[in-house]
């Protein structure tokens, strides 16, 4: 299967959203309400110091919840409402129904699946890396979206945001293995035997799997190893850095 080519620029933005720069997915743009995007690189900052700003921000432009996650590399999905307690969940994705509800994701290299329905605004973020991708999260994501918000996978669109590209993601034999088994496209073995894995097209590839039309996938043009000058990479940079960035969605009042 052939995901759309890394030529999707056009599509994105930066902007700035909450005090805090960021990059946008800009068809959603035209939808009233959405608000959508991933933290760009300011300087080091602790992730928290940019998860106060951006929150307190947000808070003040249409959303008075504010939910993330305690992020394990699983594969559980919360529903984000304004019900829901106050305090941090383990999960590695939130979905939600409601206006007014801001749900956040911190990413270094893994990727930030963002999903939306038109019809029903409806969406969901999740958190996938290589161990998110082979639990298949972004599949209960899509299944929490379809059972319990009652939305049409064949409507749904997904922007696979800026995230580690497969000319920078090496992998070993083992995760190899494990990649190859939800699609062999996934993995290309090429400089003598090395492996790559390419996440972005392995999560595609579940999300058609689920009935997403293929049409309806973005990937973005940007990798966070290459543009390390405009995003934290775990792998470009020292893996204790600081740095990690915030991808975030929902609907304002
Ligand atoms: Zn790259």
């Amino acid at each position: 299967m052939k995901i759309r080519p890394w030529s999707l620029a056009a599509l994105e933005r930066f902007s700035k959203e909450g005090g805090t720069e960021i990059l946008r997915f800009q068809p959603w743009e035209s939808v009233p309400g959405l608000c959508q995007g991933v933290t760009v690189r300011p300087s080091r900052e602790e992730p928290e110091l940019t998860y106060r700003r951006l929150s307190a921000g947000m808070q003040g432009e249409g959303f008075g919840v504010i939910r993330r996650l305690k992020q394990v590399h699983g594969a559980r999905v919360m529903i984000a409402g304004k019900d829901t307690p106050g305090s941090i969940p383990t999960g590695d994705g939130l979905v939600s129904s409601e206006i007014g509800v801001l749900g956040l994701v911190t990413i270094a290299d893994c990727v930030p699946v963002f999903i939306f329905d038109p019809v029903s605004a409806c969406w969901g973020l999740l958190h996938a890396g290589r161990r998110g991708v082979a639990a298949a999260v972004i599949k209960e994501g899509l299944r929490v979206i379809k059972e319990t918000l009652k939305v049409d996978l064949k409507r749904v669109e997904i922007y696979l945001g800026p995230s580690i590209c497969p000319c920078c993601y090496e992998v070993g034999p083992e995760v190899a293995r494990l990649l190859a088994k939800v699609s062999q496209g996934g993995v290309v073995t090429r400089n003598g035997g090395r492996r790559y894995a390419d996440l972005r097209h392995l999560l595609a590839f579940q999300a058609t799997s689920c009935g997403v039309p293929h049409e309806n996938i973005f990937t973005s043009a940007y990798c966070t190893s290459c543009h390390n000058e405009l995003f934290y990479s775990f792998r470009a940079e020292s893996q204790h850095a600081l740095g990690r960035m915030w991808a975030f969605m929902g609907r304002r009042e």
